[in-house]
């Protein structure tokens, strides 16, 4: 057997809530950990930076200055968002237009932080978020900068996943396929979490958060280490 279908619990916990909520600085390998423990815990995924990024796309599409609090508050509450909810389905739309990869371009990672520290903006992407997690009845890995603390701190699993600056460098620099100077890249991985660092603290695990440092993990390792910290905290074994 390996280790991959050795890692798969099922059906865990049936009927019961299992929210795992996840949070970490960009580049600490979040998303791709945080679909896979999904994947293999048979529950939903829910990306939450992806809504921040959609909520800029749309915010750039209207012409809107982003430092424009009223306006950028009343683009969250409009924005006319569908998001999947499934780790093996990756779309993101606004107004039915994909924007699945436009969101990941330079343009939205340098202007997203704007948007997020937008505080009415944050309270209304919160509740739409909480609202996705009822909906699927508490089963879902849940992954961002404050989904351990505000969005979800009754979460059955709480955990910060970090590495190393370094670690966190050289996997954003792979991930954009090499193409970013060092420059450009520590703009969108340090100076964006320094930004977002303003209104949300993800870089210190809150009381009852486990810390997982991935800095010398590889992802199989990462993803075994992060079912474990499930297990143990919901005393599976
Ligand atoms: O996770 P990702 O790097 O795609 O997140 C993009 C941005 O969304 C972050 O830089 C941050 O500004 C914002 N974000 C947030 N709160 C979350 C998730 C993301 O403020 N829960």
């Amino acid at each position: 057997m390996s280790s991959v279908e050795q890692n798969t619990v099922e059906p865990l916990r049936p009927g019961r809530s299992l929210l795992v909520a996840i949070d970490g600085p960009s580049g600490s390998g979040k998303s791709s950990v945080s679909k896979e423990i999904a994947r293999r815990l048979h529950v939903a995924y829910l990306d939450t930076g992806a809504m921040y990024r959609a909520l800029t796309w749309y915010c750039l599409d209207q012409g809107l200055d982003l430092e424009d609090a009223v306006a950028v508050e009343a683009a969250a509450k409009e924005l006319p968002l569908d998001i999947s909810t499934s780790a093996d389905a990756e779309f993101v739309r606004v107004g039915g237009i994909g924007v699945a990869e436009a969101i990941r371009e330079p343009r939205i990672s340098d202007a997203v932080s704007a948007v997020a520290t937008t505080l009415g903006a944050r309270t209304e992407l919160i509740r739409r978020q909480r609202e996705l997690i009822t909906a699927h009845h508490n089963r879902m890995v849940v992954e961002g900068r404050d989904i351990t603390t505000v969005v979800a701190p009754q979460a059955d699993v709480r955990m910060l996943l970090t590495a190393s600056e370094e670690a966190r460098l050289r996997r954003r620099g792979l991930q954009l396929g090499g193409q970013q100077g060092a420059e450009e890249l520590a703009r969108q991985v340090t100076g964006r979490d320094a930004k977002d660092s303003t209104v949300v603290n993800f870089t210190l695990a809150a009381d009852g958060v486990v810390t997982l440092d991935s800095s010398d993990l590889d992802f199989e390792q990462t993803v075994t280490a992060a079912l474990s910290i499930v297990s143990e905290v919901l005393d599976l074994d």
